[in-house]
């Protein structure tokens, strides 16, 4: 689904010069939760704002479904970002004054989904009993629950996470894996950054990165299932 060819970011400020990514390759497929693993500055978010489309390679291609991404104007991008990518961040960024059945209504809504699909995210996610709360009456959990309905409500073809349990406890952060490894299907690719090594092995395939390269690619024929 997607190939990253040789991929390299050099971000330049002034006088100098970051390589955040030095000839990266490696492949996303649907069905697959594939974790980019790597320590802090090893170039986990620059990968995946390039994934996003919400930045583009010094050099290097990415393909989408064969199709080159990386020339392209900002908004093919933007409408690659709309159509193709679900989102789901470290810190929820939910409406603060909707409910949780509004969070994610309006996300089906926006996503042109029709509204009899609000129950069935709302079931998927385990959130039925909380539907009329607020955010700020949820656990990490929770708010991280309504996040990845609201994501999912795009039906998108890659759901991009961006260390999805960095403000949650191991045991809540492996609920919150499992969910996110059934959302991978046919048409859905899932991408987990983190750089929890411990959570790796539920993956099937991890990309391991460190200092902008990838040291290894591990495809997993039997991740892990955590309770
Ligand atoms: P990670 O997500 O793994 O922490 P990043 O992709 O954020 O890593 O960063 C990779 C490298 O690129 C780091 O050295 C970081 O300091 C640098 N970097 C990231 N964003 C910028 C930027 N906008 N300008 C300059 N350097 C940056
Ligand atoms: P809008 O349709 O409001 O103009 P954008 O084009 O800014 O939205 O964003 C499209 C998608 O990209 C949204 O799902 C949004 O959550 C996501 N997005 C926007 N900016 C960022 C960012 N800096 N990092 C990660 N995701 C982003």
């Amino acid at each position: 689904m997607i190939s990253i060819n040789h991929i390299s970011r050099i971000y330049e400020n002034g006088a100098s010069k970051t390589y955040a990514l030095r000839d990266i390759n490696f492949e996303i497929e649907p069905n697959k939760v594939t974790i980019i693993l790597g320590p802090s500055g090893s170039g986990k978010s620059t990968t995946l704002n390039i994934l996003g489309g919400m930045d583009r390679p010094t050099s290097g291609e990415v393909f989408y479904n064969q199709r080159l991404i990386s020339n392209d104007s900002d908004s093919a991008l933007t409408a690659y970002r709309r159509k193709i990518v679900g989102f789901v961040f470290q810190f929820y960024n939910l409406v603060s004054n909707l409910t949780v059945r509004e969070n994610i209504a309006i996300a089906a809504k926006l996503n042109g989904n029709r509204l009899l699909q609000v129950d069935e995210l709302i079931k998927k996610v385990g959130l039925e009993h909380r539907q009329n709360n607020f955010p700020d009456q949820l656990s990490g959990g929770e708010m991280q629950r309504v996040a990845i309905a609201r994501a999912l409500a795009k039906e998108p073809a890659l759901l991009l996470c961006d260390e999805p349990t960095g403000a949650l406890d191991s045991q809540t952060s492996q609920k919150i894996f499992q969910l996110l490894k059934s959302a991978r299907n046919k048409k859905t690719a899932v991408v987990i950054v983190t750089h929890d090594a411990e959570i790796a092995p539920i993956g099937d395939r991890i990309v391991h990165i460190k200092d902008g390269k990838v040291s290894k690619i591990i495809n997993n024929p039997h991740p892990l299932e955590v309770s």
